[in-house]
């Protein structure tokens, strides 16, 4: 028997084992067959290769994954015919004969998802993995980050990965900071959480589940935590390029399979960072798919429910009557906001508590000529999170949101006669402030500082003291900073923080005074987001909060605690789940 000559070096660690994988899989399989094809003495007819190859090809959907046993003996057809199909997945001559090529494909970092899947349709040129979205307007939820990235850097390229799927398919994608989005993008390692481990570094480095598929887990995306992801990697051997595996799985959450056709998107390995657009294929899938679809927004609705009803119905319906809103011309004083511009209208919504309910299925949105009135504000819905304050003040716990607060009871329910308005626990405060942004107990005195706008005040229970009111460039605090969004003290170190657009500041409550160098960059707090809601400690437990989602933080090792983020609104306010909420509770570990 001649060995095999590899075209790739022996240049590391993790090639070295890949080569020896190789060797094994062509000793194991060369010893039962010496060459393919072949017919086995004792059994005319039949073959049977290595384990590791009859792995992969049920794994993929070439071989009928059905039957439990990895020694099972196939037809030499059915092998000859999966070989062909694993060769033409690969855009390699479909030769039906386990060849070098072949079996180094077999290697080859590559996406998680079945190249062949009896669901799919086959009667298109391009593949659509199964249903599409059943709505244009689509929520992510990224809710991990590998530290080899950065949150920003994976924020960052899953916007641009979204821009490029959006710019063909006509969706528009919202991230969101709440594990209720339509797709939650998440790094894990090995089992977590689905049926699919990841295997460790190499060889598979991500996958993601189609509209819909098993219901809880559709369009969600997971990236193998254990790949060497790096950004702008040209040689592998340095790292995986992050953006391009986004891109690829993207295709996958919005109903693509894979492709054989290498300059495809949907092609099955990695490529490299070099595509950074869609190709002919991947764009006719998109139009066919979304744009030749029609849409309306009974159809958005109906599917909705159709598919666990969770609350993205309620909450489309409101960014549109909130935008119609700030379109009609009595709204003074506003930036006009576009039909389906997103970006201001979360900022919109909590400027001027405009939470409305979920007009009647058959109806258009109607305009609506005059404001609420003021004096009656609308009570934000709590149970959608994007808190402005969490703060525990003498043993009880408070939440702030728009001009209403909630008082908590010890088993983290709303306490009976809560929401009051701010004026009622605050009588001081002038009329025109539109929420408290960031609070926290003072540990010496009791006393509580609550921030609004460029403004703090210091309660005693009673009245003011510390001649506050004050501005915040008393506490030597930039002129520029429009509002302080989270405020805790931290009883690790005895300090207090303060957290604004991204950056944050340390004060020391003995002395009274700023420490010096601050701000500093909120990276350095590993694990959050660069910007927060909130933040608080109750006792020695440090807890921070995004959205509907918060995490709880170890103070020793400075990254969150395993398991976290999770959903605020269920664990803090009793908010019920509905099923499809229940089933995605899954969690996942960020390494640090
Ligand atoms: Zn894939
Ligand atoms: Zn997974």
């Amino acid at each position: 028997m001649v060995w095999p000559s590899f075209d790739f070096k022996v240049k590391d660690v993790k090639h070295r084992r890949l080569w020896l994988l190789v060797a094994v899989i062509i000793t194991v399989y060369c010893s039962k067959c010496l060459s393919y094809p072949v017919s086995s003495s004792s059994s005319p007819g039949l073959a049977v290769p290595a384990p590791e190859i009859i792995k992969f090809m049920k794994r993929f959907g070439y071989l009928d994954s059905s039957s439990s046993d990895s020694e099972a003996l196939y037809h030499e057809e059915a092998i000859k015919d999966a070989v062909k199909n694993l060769q033409k997945f690969g855009a390699l001559n479909q030769t039906g004969i386990l060849d070098n090529a072949t079996l180094q494909l077999m290697i080859s970092p590559r996406c998680g998802v079945p190249d062949i899947d009896p669901r799919r349709s086959r009667n298109k040129r391009y593949i659509v993995g199964a249903k599409r979205w059943q709505k244009k307007k689509i929520k992510y939820f990224i809710a991990n980050w590998s530290a080899k990235v950065g949150e920003q850097k994976v924020a960052d390229d899953m916007a641009k990965a979204f821009n490029i799927w959006s710019q063909y398919s006509n969706l528009k994608f919202k991230r969101v900071y709440d594990p209720a989005a339509d797709i939650i993008v998440a790094f894990g390692a090995q089992y977590h959480g689905d049926n699919y481990p990841f295997d460790g570094p190499g060889n598979i480095l991500a996958h993601a589940f189609y509209p819909y598929e098993m219901d809880s887990f559709g369009g969600d995306i997971h990236f193998d935590e254990d790949e060497n992801w790096k950004e702008n990697s040209t040689d592998l051997a340095d790292g995986v390029d992050f953006f391009a595996v986004a891109v690829h799985e993207l295709g996958h959450s919005l109903g693509l399979a894979h492709s054989p056709i290498y300059s495809s998107i949907m092609f099955p390995y990695y490529k490299g960072p070099r595509q950074t657009n869609l190709d002919f294929d991947d764009i006719l899938a998109m139009y066919e798919l979304y744009i030749k679809a029609t849409f309306d927004e009974v159809d958005d609705e109906e599917s909705d429910e159709q598919n666990g009803g969770d609350s993205h119905t309620t909450e489309m319906v409101d960014i549109e009557q909130t935008t119609v809103h700030a379109t009609t011309p009595s709204s003074e004083n506003r930036s006009t906001t576009f039909e389906g511009d997103f970006e201001t209208v979360d900022s919109h919504k909590r400027k001027h508590g405009t939470i409305t309910t979920a007009r009647p299925r058959t109806t258009k949105p109607s305009y609506r000529p005059t404001e609420p009135t003021k004096a009656t504000p609308i009570i934000p819905d709590i149970c959608e999170g994007y808190l402005d304050s969490v703060t525990a003040f003498r043993g009880d716990i408070f939440i702030f949101k728009g001009k209403y607060i909630w008082r908590l009871t010890d088993k983290h329910r709303i306490m009976e006669g809560y929401p009051i308005k701010l004026w009622d626990m605050f009588p001081f405060l002038p009329k025109h402030i539109e929420r408290i942004s960031a609070s926290y107990e003072k540990p010496f005195d009791d006393t509580l500082v609550i921030f609004s706008g460029k403004q703090y005040w210091i309660y005693d229970g009673y009245s003011l003291v510390g001649n506050t009111p004050k501005l915040l460039t008393s506490l030597g605090i930039d002129g520029a900073i429009q509002e302080i969004d989270a405020a805790m003290y931290w009883p690790k170190n005895k300090r207090t923080y303060l957290f604004a657009n991204k950056v944050f500041w340390r004060y020391n409550e003995d002395l009274s005074v700023m420490e010096p160098d601050y701000p500093k960059n909120m990276t350095r707090w590993n694990g959050l987001p660069s910007t927060i809601d909130a933040a608080t400690s109750i006792g020695n437990a440090t807890y921070f909060f995004k959205g509907n989602i918060y995490w709880l933080y170890n103070n020793k090792w400075i990254r969150p605690e395993r398991g976290f983020p999770r959903r605020m609104s269920h664990d803090w306010l009793g908010c019920p789940l509905t099923q499809r909420q229940r089933i995605r509770q899954f969690r996942f570990r960020t390494r640090h």
